[in-house]
């Protein structure tokens, strides 16, 4: 994506159960000034969710023409479904000069960092491996079979940590949101003197 603006591109990604949504929710609520992309996706709404709002519902054939008009910044497979960020509202809202968040999983974030090297990327942990264990665990009445399997994909994502440029510790919502919230508008450190 063009660098028309010194405004920044902020992801935030982290490991499946880290709570990322709770955390974008908490920075919609408490800063509602705050600009966060609205992905694409082909999975079927939740109860609650609404179209436009949470995410653009979409079919299939939708998001194959998307991706064939490189109409999206990013995209990813994951557990089934596909999600993707929608390029022209990103680039509009950077072309204001305000910043833009993006809630995206691991692989989404690698594509941006390749297509947008200005991007700021902030990896969600968990306070402890103990505590994901915790969560993912309660989630429901997964078979063990794929709570073992989460739990493994979770490992290697925590790993990726180190890609990140800025790690920030979901220990409490509120907090993690408004430590988010200050990382959107800090000041890129390439722009930084010495
Ligand atoms: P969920 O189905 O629980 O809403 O989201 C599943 C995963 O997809 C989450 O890790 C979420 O961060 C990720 N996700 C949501 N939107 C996008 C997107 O536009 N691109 C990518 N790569 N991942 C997304």
């Amino acid at each position: 994506m063009a660098a028309a603006t010194s405004a920044r591109l902020t992801v935030l990604s982290g490991p499946s159960g880290v709570g990322k949504g709770t955390v974008v929710a908490a920075v919609r609520q408490r800063h509602p000034d705050v600009w966060v992309s609205v992905s694409v996706t082909t999975r079927r709404p939740r109860v609650g969710e609404v179209d436009g709002v949470h995410y653009h519902f979409v079919e299939d054939a939708e998001f194959d023409r998307l991706i064939a008009t490189d109409g999206l910044l990013e995209w990813a497979e994951y557990a089934g479904n596909r999600y993707g960020t929608p390029v022209a509202p990103v680039a509009a809202q950077l072309a204001t000069g305000r910043p833009a968040l993006l809630e995206i999983e691991l692989q989404g974030a690698r594509q941006v960092r390749a297509r947008a090297q200005e991007a700021q990327l902030v990896f969600l942990a968990p306070p402890s491996w103990g505590e994901l264990v915790s969560r993912l665990a309660g989630r429901g009445s997964e078979p063990a079979a794929v709570q073992e399997r989460r739990l493994a994909i979770a490992q290697a994502e925590l790993v990726s940590s180190g890609e990140f440029d800025v790690v920030v510790v979901n220990d409490d919502v509120a907090r993690a949101a408004d430590e988010l919230v200050g990382l959107l508008t800090a000041p890129s450190p390439s722009l930084c003197p010495g």
